[in-house]
Parts: C-alpha cells; sequence; structure tokens
C-alpha cells in the first residue's frame, strides 16, 4: 500500500473504531414524503424539503422548461458568459422577497457562506460566531484569516461582553448566527442579537437555511444569508443585503467570482417555488403545526422550527435507534459527531407540508416502542 492509501486507510480505522465513518445509502425519494432504500418504503423525516416542493409539478415544469430554452448548465460564470436571464430574475424575487436593496444568487448555502465572510472580514478583524453555527460558517470564518471567538449558544450577555473586550481598535466585528439552528430547530433572538450588535457598530449575517419559508422572521439582518436548496426544493445559495455589500461582492466573494453560475433549472426551480409560496401560505404553516404535535405528544417543549432533535448521547445508541425505526417504516437519520458536539448524538426529526396528521402520530408511537422517548399522550396533541 503506497503512503496515501496507508493514509487514508488509517483514517477510516480510527473513524470505524468510533462509530464515526460515514457511509451513503442510495436513496430514491418516491413522493415528497417517502422514500425508497433498498427493498424498503419510508416515510421520512431527515428531508430538507420542508415545504415537499422538490416533487412539485410546477417546481418541476419550470425546470425543465428552463433545460429547455437556456441549456443544462451555465457555461461559465456569472462575471464571463453565466448571468443568463434566470438568475437576474430571481435576485430580484428574493430581494423582494426578504425586503432588501439586492441580492445575489450562489451555486450554494455552503458556496455563499465561504464566499461572503472573508470578504466582508479580513485579519486583524473579529467574527464572533455562535458555538452551534453551521460547519459552512465555521469554514467561512477560517478562511477569512480573521480572529474567531465563538459565544455560547444563544447567549447575548456573553456576546456584549466578548463585543467590548476583544474587539481591536479600528477593526471590523462581523456576528455570525443562524435563524434556525440546523441540528437544534431553536431559533436565534434576533430582536435582542441585533441590537447589541448595533450597539457595537458589529455587522450580523443570519444565515436563514432553515428558516426560509418555515418561520415568521422577527428581525432583519443586514446580510441575510440562505439556501434555495432547503423549502424552495432546488439547489443554490443567497445574500440579500443592501445594494453596496452586494456590488462589492459580485467583485470580492472568491466562490462567486471564480464558480460557474447557477445552472438554468435550480433558479427556475427556486422561482417556481416562490411562486407556490406567494399563492399558498397555508402550505408554509404546516410544518411548524406538525412539529408541534409531534412535541405535544412526547410533553417536549415546543417546537419552534420544523426541526425537532430527540437527545439520545451516545453515536452508537443513536444508529441503533435510527435502524429500529427504519424497521417500523420510519427514516429518521442519526446525526453524530463531527456535525454535533461530542456527546450529543440525536435523532434529527424534520418535519414537512407534505406529511400528515397520521405520519406524526406513526411516528410518535414509533419512537416509544422502540425506546426513543417515553409513553407518549396522543390525546395531547394538537
Ligand atoms: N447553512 C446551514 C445552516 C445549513 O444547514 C446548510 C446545509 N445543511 C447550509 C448552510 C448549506 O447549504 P447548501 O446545502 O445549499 O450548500
Amino acid at each position: 500500500m503506497d503512503s496515501l492509501d496507508a493514509f487514508a486507510a488509517a483514517k477510516l480505522e480510527t473513524l470505524d473504531a468510533a462509530n464515526l465513518r460515514r457511509r451513503l445509502i442510495p436513496t430514491t425519494r418516491t413522493s415528497p414524503a417517502h422514500v425508497r432504500r433498498g427493498d424498503r418504503t419510508l416515510i421520512s423525516f431527515s428531508c430538507n424539503d420542508y415545504l415537499g416542493l422538490a416533487q412539485h409539478p410546477r417546481v418541476k415544469a419550470a425546470a425543465i422548461a428552463a433545460v429547455e430554452r437556456y441549456g443544462a448548465g451555465a457555461g461559465a460564470s456569472r462575471l464571463v458568459t453565466g448571468d443568463h436571464p434566470l438568475l437576474g430574475q430571481l435576485e430580484a424575487r428574493l430581494a423582494g422577497f426578504k425586503g432588501t436593496e439586492a441580492a445575489l444568487v450562489f451555486g450554494s448555502g455552503y458556496l455563499a457562506n465561504i464566499g461572503v465572510i472573508p470578504a466582508l472580514a479580513g485579519p486583524g478583524d473579529l467574527v464572533l460566531l455562535d458555538e452551534l453555527s453551521h460547519a459552512c460558517m465555521v469554514s467561512g470564518a477560517r478562511l477569512s484569516g480573521a480572529r474567531i471567538v465563538t459565544f455560547a449558544h444563544n447567549d447575548m450577555n456573553q456576546l456584549a461582553e466578548l463585543l467590548a473586550a476583544e474587539r481591536h481598535h479600528g477593526a471590523h466585528a462581523l456576528v455570525l448566527t443562524e435563524r434556525v439552528f440546523s441540528m437544534d430547530g431553536d431559533q436565534a433572538p434576533l430582536p435582542a442579537l441585533l441590537a447589541i450588535a448595533q450597539a457595537y457598530d458589529a455587522w450580523t449575517l443570519v444565515d436563514d437555511a432553515h428558516g426560509l419559508g418555515v418561520v415568521a422572521p422577527d428581525a432583519l439582518a443586514p446580510l441575510e444569508l440562505g439556501t434555495l436548496s432547503k423549502a424552495l426544493g432546488s439547489l443554490g445559495g443567497y445574500l440579500c443585503a443592501s445594494t453596496p455589500v452586494i456590488d462589492l461582492l459580485k467583485s470580492r466573494a472568491r466562490s462567486f467570482v471564480y464558480a460557474t453560475g447557477l445552472p438554468p433549472a435550480s433558479a427556475a426551480a427556486a422561482l417556481a417555488a416562490l411562486d407556490i409560496l406567494d399563492d399558498e401560505p397555508e402550505r408554509s404553516r404546516r410544518p411548524l403545526t406538525l412539529a408541534r404535535r409531534f412535541t405535544a405528544a412526547l410533553g417536549l417543549a415546543p417546537a419552534m422550527s420544523a426541526i425537532v432533535p430527540i437527545p439520545v448521547g451516545d453515536a452508537t445508541r443513536a444508529l441503533a435507534l435510527s435502524a429500529a425505526l427504519a424497521e417500523q417504516g420510519m427514516l429518521v437519520v442519526a446525526i453524530r459527531p463531527p456535525t454535533v458536539p461530542p456527546g450529543t448524538a440525536r435523532l434529527r426529526v424534520a418535519f414537512s407540508a407534505a406529511h400528515d396528521e397520521a405520519d406524526v402520530d406513526a411516528l410518535v408511537q414509533a419512537m416509544a416502542d422502540v425506546g426513543a422517548v417515553g409513553t407518549p399522550s396522543l390525546e395531547t396533541a394538537g
């Protein structure tokens, strides 16, 4: 074995020993709420397609029409020849949706974070990061070369203290958080956070990946970043912000400047999804309603988003519970470190407008049957 393969094999052995090795499982989505794995069809509580739009006939038709008209790929980066007309339409639409002056679309939410953060903060500046922020915000912060300081999850007193103590004279400070935390389903206290940031003239970037289309914002940050890949059922990332900020990013965000433009089909699908959000406001209320039915039945704190974590702790036990739920026809993927902090492995349940009440009640029962939770009280569900 050469040294490269030996390196990889040794790393894999370590991951195997800790039950942290990841493996792909071929999965076919057979309906907005169902997947097929092997010879089994499962109700999926692990898709981020919160409004069931990835499979929606209007969304699919828009994507197909865009391929017919503009082709399969953008052909080049936006600044070269990849700026097909759907991208400008999508940016105007996103800016209108968020109420900002402008927007910029990226190839994914990950690419948006790793492009935006280093374009706005650099060596000498301070990036303050909620400790539960998504991996791509951490990557963006690292790429910036700024000093990174984490604050305890949603701890606004600590954020204020750090802003007062840690920032060097003349440096910028950028605060990073999420509207809805991806693995915990809770929300950042944005009105308080924005007030603190403003008091210290710090800039705030909120990643709304899991909020858009599901959770009504209680405050808007100057930098509203997100993805087209979850409630909008497509692929791509965006930043909504003021015109000067967006114009700067067109020249300075490296993941924008040096990457091929989003394909026409993805842009068209996202535009069609935004139309559906406008036309069917009830659809956006369903994931939270269903999540609250679930938390009420299990006696948990009311859900604040489509995401409800069931704490397990040990990664091996989380995997075993997930396997037992699959035996009962439910797909609830186990989330393990390093996606979540060590010792906090969990089952992450994601509700969708594509589920119905019977799906939720069946999951509650299955959770109890496999011993993931105590005895439920379905009478209280509502
Ligand atoms: N931000 C957050 C909070 C996320 O959870 C994710 C994806 N899971 C991303 C960004 C990345 O978005 P994308 O999948 O569009 O790259």
